[in-house]
């Protein structure tokens, strides 16, 4: 049975330390998408027009009293269950530690390729275990993964890199980061894409502009040339409020077909 792609925005940003915003991303990522600029094919060929291999699942979003981790897990759970592979649209980072225990249901060798200009290890910050400053310790904590993989990052305290040492994170420093490099991964991968990953002059409508990041074509070059089986993935910190020019929409959305081609691989 061909495989079968599920959108899913996740109008979340309660954890947003510095401001909020990111809530809003979902839909302008969609009309990005869907735009009359531009066709929904990627570059090697993946037709996104498609219904028969990708689904809008729609959005979800906090209401009073809601538990929104506990809501992302179960929605997510509920398309992986289904067999369908996961694309979700953030909301802040701190949506995918409840988005990884879902997948680490099914999947219990996970390694997840996460791009970002910060390696969102803190134990806790200003206090919050949940920040989107904090996922990734969650996650390593719980041993949800087998590997996890950072690039592009460019924002080390002292802290963080102890964490990396604690929780046997592999990283490649964007200082570090070569034009030919290609990641091998021999069991299911989840990207994680922080949008601040790249350089604020390719995407400046983030929360956390960090300079001297990756360019676009950088990263689609690292996605493209990865060896492995890509089974879900989220494009997350995208803040339309920090986004003057009206250009980091189109960003993620480029960013999302080429995900999704090599999900669909
Ligand atoms: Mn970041
Ligand atoms: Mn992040």
């Amino acid at each position: 049975m061909p495989s079968k792609l599920a959108l899913i925005g996740i109008r979340y940003d309660e954890n947003s330390s510095f401001t909020k915003g990111a809530a809003d991303a979902p839909p302008q990522i969609r009309a990005a998408l869907r735009s009359d600029a531009w066709n929904l094919f990627s570059e090697n060929g993946t037709d996104l027009s498609d219904d028969s291999i990708f689904f809008d699942a729609g959005d979800i979003e906090p209401v009073a009293g809601s538990d929104m981790p506990t809501l992302i897990e179960n929605s997510l759970h509920t398309l992986i269950a289904d067999n369908l592979l996961p694309i979700s649209l953030g909301g802040d980072h701190s949506i995918t530690y409840p988005i990884v225990r879902a997948f680490a249901r099914k999947y219990k060798d996970l390694s997840i390729l996460h791009f970002d200009a910060h390696p969102d290890l803190y134990d806790n910050f200003q206090g919050n275990r949940n920040s989107h400053a904090s996922p990734f310790a969650r996650i390593m904590e719980q041993k949800l993964v087998k590997r996890l993989v950072q690039v592009g990052i460019r924002t080390f305290t002292t802290h963080q890199r102890e964490q990396v040492k604690k929780f046997g994170v592999e990283v490649v420093e964007m200082h570090q980061l070569r034009d030919n490099l290609q990641l091998v991964f021999d069991s299911p991968v989840y990207i994680s894409f922080d949008i601040d990953a790249l350089d604020p002059a390719f995407a400046p409508g983030v929360s956390h502009r960090e300079p001297g990041g990756m360019s676009t074509r950088q990263a689609i070059d690292l996605i493209q040339r990865m060896k492995g089986q890509v089974v879900g993935a989220d494009i997350v910190e995208f803040n339309p409020r920090m986004d003057p020019l009206h250009i980091t929409g189109t960003v993620c959305a480029k960013l999302l077909k080429e995900i999704a081609a090599r999900m669909l691989e």
